[in-house]
């Protein structure tokens, strides 16, 4: 294909117009569920600061390493376009005084994203995500509940075969201990890891353990596990964690390997999974994480506010939409047209647009194609939308103030008075 004079970037996808219902209708249910649990919306800029990423996000992470979209402005500030929705939140609440609010705080946010990847099906360089976050609660029962929540959105979109994937990476007082398990365990073995896991090892040995490379398997399956090495704090809050899940019947399964790229969480993590009936449950080829989440009890105050315990979570919206395309799932129609107006001649046209005004302030859908001049034209494309009724105003109803009303499904037609027409169709569409 000649290449155009203009293109989107690589990894920046338009969001046409057929696409959008599948956008509206996510927004749709996520805000409808948020509401319901008591959280209220917050948007915040797209652009941030650098150093609020590399401080929460932290310095070794693959969004910061690897991912952002920085640069200078003209005043010299270096600036980072959002990569992650937390770190952001987490500023503003601390920025207006959220921190003196009755606790807990619980916001959420739909918006869009941008890393620095390598494009791909289900990974971009923009992509939109809608996030939780509830700020001022330490209890098991706050984590279990943004799963249910991401859960429930998703269920209620109709997605078919969920599972969330769930681990524990601890906190600061057991972290460290296994962390140097871990180290000592690789570094006996460090010809047998891949490239990138050698590096790995000096400077995020927990990131090991979700390395997909064929040669770490056999390395990875032998490696001591977190879950045995929680402290009791930590080992009861999974505990309960999952009780609660158990509860609600939600699927999970336990992954040892699953760490989440991000160096702020502590305790639960969990990523959000659709496996297709086709796939085998433990397939590697598992498709990618609809969404992910966790707890972060140390960011508040790593960001400057006070020691705050949070829970949160995000769901990529293109990532649902096209399991939505693919599994077929269908929302009912949004309100059809119900009239079609054609008409010829300047003065038909005048008489169109009161018309339309009339019908928009009685909600009911109209149509019309003033491009077109010839009647035939405009009944056909009345038909191929499916109008329930035409209005035809030809230049003698004009004159004479009438208007025809033509059953698109009978090809009856009759003629009305103009003042009459709202009044009629109204009567019309109600008796259909
Ligand atoms: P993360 O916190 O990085 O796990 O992101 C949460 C969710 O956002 C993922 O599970 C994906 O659904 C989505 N996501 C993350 N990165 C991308 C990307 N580059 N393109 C599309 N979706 C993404």
């Amino acid at each position: 294909m000649k290449k155009l004079k203009f293109q989107s970037q690589a990894g920046m996808n338009d969001i046409l117009p057929e696409d959008q219902k599948y956008f509206k209708k996510v927004y749709e249910v996520v805000s409808e569920i948020a509401d319901f649990y008591g959280f209220s919306k917050i948007e915040t800029p797209i652009l941030e600061n650098a150093d609020l990423f590399t401080t929460a996000t932290g310095t070794a992470t693959d969004i910061v390493k690897k991912q952002m979209y920085s640069f200078r402005t003209k005043s010299g500030d270096f600036l980072t376009l959002r990569p992650e929705g937390t770190p952001g939140i987490i500023r503003a609440y601390i920025e207006h005084g959220m921190q003196n609010l009755p606790h807990p705080v619980k916001l959420w946010y739909f918006g869009p994203f941008f890393r620095y990847e390598r494009p791909q099906s289900g990974r971009y360089r923009q992509f939109h995500q809608f996030g939780f976050e509830v700020i001022g609660e330490k209890g098991a029962v706050v984590d279990a509940q943004i799963i249910q929540i991401f859960y429930n959105i998703l269920k209620e979109l109709k997605l078919k075969s969920l599972i969330i994937e769930i681990n524990s990476i601890g906190d600061s007082q057991c972290r460290p201990y296994y962390k140097k398990l871990l180290s000592n365990y690789f570094r006996n073995r460090e010809s047998s890891l891949c490239v990138e896991c050698r590096r790995r090892l000096k400077e995020n040995v927990l990131r090991i353990l979700d390395c997909k490379e064929e040669k770490c398997q056999p390395v990875k399956a032998d490696a001591p596990q977190i879950l045995d090495h929680l402290c009791e704090e930590c080992r009861l809050h999974f505990k309960e964690v999952l009780e609660f899940l158990d509860e609600v019947e939600i699927p999970y399964r336990l992954n040892p390997y699953l760490v989440r790229g991000l160096d702020y969480y502590t305790k639960t993590i969990f990523e959000i999974f659709s496996i297709s009936e086709k796939q085998d449950q433990d397939s590697k080829e598992k498709e990618l994480a609809l969404g992910g989440g966790g707890r972060y009890d140390k960011l508040v105050k790593i960001l400057g506010g006070k020691d705050m315990p949070a829970s949160g979570g995000a769901v990529g919206i293109e990532r649902v939409v096209s399991l939505l395309k693919n599994q077929d799932v269908r929302f009912k129609e949004e309100n059809k047209v119900s009239v079609f107006i054609a008409q010829l001649g300047n003065l038909a046209k005048r008489k169109s647009l009161k018309l339309m005004d009339g019908f928009r302030k009685m909600n009911i859908k109209v149509a019309e194609s003033f491009g077109k001049d010839s009647l035939k034209a405009q009944l056909n494309r009345a038909d191929r939308i499916g109008a329930k009724y035409s209005l035809i105003i030809g230049q003698q109803e004009s004159l004479d103030n009438t208007v025809i009303i033509r059953d698109m499904k009978t090809g009856k037609q009759n003629i009305v008075k103009f003042e009459k027409v709202l009044e009629e169709i109204k009567r019309l569409l109600k008796n259909k």
